[in-house]
């Protein structure tokens, strides 16, 4: 068994789709990103490559390389997922937390599982995501960005 975390932040940003585990989601900003900026799918991701010792999402796809520029996350986290599968482990579960202030996350985890359970070939029942505020504080309590944190088990 193997454990991995990850944990990523952007900024909200004004003229952009809002994407969080690959799900458009209506708000009146989105997030800045060289991709789309999924927040969600950036923690998801250095959680899995975290548990298998592959990296990180900087290194694998870095934001200066013109190829990944507005990407679908969701792809990245495919071809994450095909590197630990590659190295002979299998993704058990993945649990998350979405924090910010607006918009509300629940709404929305059921088809953002079904976005992450098809990229990472994962049944939807072994992915959890949970929205927390801040209670005001902070960057997110200010509402100038959304943070994810997620955590993986390899086996
Ligand atoms: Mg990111």
């Amino acid at each position: 068994m193997r454990v991995g975390f990850g944990f990523d932040a952007h900024r909200f940003a004004a003229g952009r789709k809002l994407i969080l585990g690959g799900v458009v989601i209506p708000h009146e900003s989105g997030l800045l990103g060289h991709s789309d900026a999924d927040v969600l799918a950036h923690a998801v991701i250095d959680a899995v490559l975290g548990a298998a010792g592959l990296s990180d999402i900087g290194k694998l796809f870095p934001d200066t390389d013109p190829k990944y520029q507005d990407a679908s996350s969701l792809t990245l986290l495919a071809e994450a997922a095909r590197l630990v599968i590659g190295k002979g482990f299998k993704v058990t579960n993945i649990d998350s937390v979405v924090v910010c202030e607006e918009p509300k996350i629940a709404p929305h985890t059921e088809r953002m599982k079904q976005k992450l359970s098809a990229a990472l070939n994962l049944e939807p029942e072994r992915i959890s995501i949970k929205g927390k505020t801040t209670e005001g504080m902070g960057f997110p309590g200010r509402r100038e960005g959304i943070a994810a944190y997620a955590v993986a088990l390899l086996e």
